[in-house]
Formats: C-alpha cells, sequence, structure tokens
C-alpha cells in the first residue's frame, strides 16, 4: 500500500502534479479546501449569515459539485445559506442530490433548478460560455436575493481563457484571471481560482460525483498552453499570478459588461453577450 505523504496513515489514492505529493481523499479535500477559503476571505465579499448562490456550470458540472462540498466544508463556521442554482436539464441528478446532502450536512443548502438559456453549446468558445453561465448565474442570484454569486472558475481554465485573450490580443478575456468581480450585482467570486482543474478531476472521481456536461465549448488556446507547460505545472500556478497581476492592472480602466460582468470593450454588453445575444436570453430567466 502507498501511503499519504501528508497524514502518512491512509492510503494514498491521487498523485497531485503539482507537488508531488501522494494523497488521500481526505489529505486532498483538506489541501483543496484551503486555496478556496483564501480566496472566498480575501474577497472580502462574505459575511456571517449572509445567503449565497453558487451556480452548478453547464460545462463542467463536476467540478461545481466539487466546488459546492469544498464551499461547505470551509464556510460551515460562517453559517451561510448556499442556494445551489442547477440547470434543469442536466442529466446525472442522483449524485448532484448525493453530493447535497453530504454539504447540507456541513451548512444550508437549498436548491432552485432553472432552465440554462438554449444555446448550441458545442459551437461556443469557452469565454463565451463562461459569460453566459455567469450572466445567467447573476440574474438568478439577483432574483433569489443571493448577496454573493460563487461561480466554479478553477486556475487551469481561467489561466486558459487569459491566456486566449492575450494571444488573440482581445483584453476583454482578462477578466477571467481575476479571483473576484467586486463590481457585479451581486459581487462575483471565482472561488476555484487557486485549484487545477487536475487536482479537482481527480476529487470529483475520488467522491464520485462525476455528472457529464452539458456542452463542450471549444478552447483553441489549449495545445499551446499544455506544450508550454508540458510536465512543469508550477508553471500554471506562476502563470496565475502574472495574469492576475495583468488583469487588476486593466479593471481600472475598462469597461464592465452590465450581464456577466467580464471587461468590455465599450459601454454596454461585452462582445460575447453581445453575439450571444444575452440579453435577450435572459429575458425568460428573470422572473
Ligand atoms: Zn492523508
Ligand atoms: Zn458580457
Amino acid at each position: 500500500m502507498v501511503t499519504c505523504d501528508v497524514c502518512k496513515k491512509n492510503k494514498a489514492v491521487y498523485l497531485r502534479t503539482y507537488s508531488g505529493h501522494r494523497l488521500c481523499p481526505r489529505c486532498l479535500e483538506r489541501i483543496l479546501a484551503r486555496p478556496v477559503k483564501r480566496v472566498i476571505g480575501e474577497s472580502g465579499l462574505l459575511r456571517p449569515n449572509s445567503r449565497i448562490a453558487l451556480v452548478v456550470r453547464p460545462s463542467s458540472p463536476a467540478f461545481s459539485l466539487a466546488g459546492l462540498r469544498l464551499v461547505a466544508k470551509v464556510e460551515s463556521k460562517f453559517n451561510v445559506k448556499i442556494i445551489v442554482i442547477i440547470p434543469s436539464q442536466l442529466e446525472g441528478m442522483e449524485q448532484v442530490n448525493e453530493t447535497l446532502e453530504v454539504a447540507s450536512r456541513r451548512t444550508v443548502v437549498e436548491k432552485v433548478k432553472r432552465e440554462f438559456p438554449a444555446v448550441k453549446g458545442d459551437e461556443l468558445s469557452m469565454i463565451a460560455c463562461v459569460r453566459l453561465e455567469r450572466a445567467w448565474g447573476l440574474t438568478l442570484a439577483r432574483e433569489l436575493g443571493a448577496e454573493a454569486l460563487l461561480y466554479p472558475l478553477d486556475r487551469t481554465t481561467s489561466n486558459l481563457l487569459a491566456l486566449e485573450a492575450l494571444l488573440e490580443g482581445d483584453p476583454e478575456g482578462l477578466s477571467e484571471a481575476l479571483p473576484a468581480l467586486p463590481w457585479t450585482e451581486p459581487p462575483t467570486i471565482h472561488y476555484l481560482h487557486r485549484v487545477e482543474a487536475e487536482a479537482l478531476t481527480a476529487y470529483a472521481f475520488i467522491d464520485e460525483a462525476w455528472v457529464d456536461p452539458l456542452c463542450t465549448p471549444a478552447l483553441p488556446s489549449k495545445i499551446p498552453f499544455l506544450s508550454l507547460m508540458g510536465s512543469r505545472p508550477e508553471l500554471e500556478f506562476s502563470s496565475t499570478k502574472t495574469l492576475e497581476r495583468l488583469a487588476i492592472n486593466l479593471s481600472e480602466k475598462w469597461n464592465k459588461c452590465p450581464y456577466c460582468g467580464g471587461f468590455a470593450r465599450s459601454k454596454g454588453a461585452c462582445s460575447y453577450c453581445k453575439s450571444l445575444g444575452v440579453p435577450r436570453l435572459l429575458e425568460n430567466t428573470a422572473k
């Protein structure tokens, strides 16, 4: 048996590429919960006893549910109420219910099912998809009276989107490198901002909370990024800081989209929300 490098007791089930640690399920959870707590804490946007909305992303429900468990773990002492927004078209709800139950043991969880706007997800770019999901989540969070929106954007996706924005010479996409968007109504926290996709995938699998996505948006920068990164995951970690700093510098100068909260070239909707017709798509979401 390979034992866990952290507790030196339990059986290790996952090798974290970033740190080289062999981890048992419990230590993996503890290690992933720490950066979640830090991002939420640093945002300064969450108060004790607040109602917060957590959106299950149609394009990555498994990460969203893994994220829910992590939030429930770190936020139980805050006594927050988590409203989980679930796209009603999502299949595999048994796992969702189980995850909700586990999360509920730690904190108060309520679930709300709503239809996700019908767009052909497979034809979307990842950035357009992220913006539509967040705009949808923000609309529902407002309607449900939530004081913050937790949007599960993991470190890997956030880096890829920001890198893509730079490669395309389109700074609009750099807002995805930010850990929080305090200007949205309610404020948005990208609470998985410091957790890499690989570890989240492992966590979701180990917890058997895997749900297939509704859509798989295109991410053109993935291949150049992975070729840069190779077997050196620390590059992913150092680029987070660089991209985040670039985005923070830009955030004072750029307009913010009133729908998705991302950077926008001009006042009003960003180019992604404009081309998707987000204002029209969300008319049916808002009651
Ligand atoms: Zn352990
Ligand atoms: Zn937008």
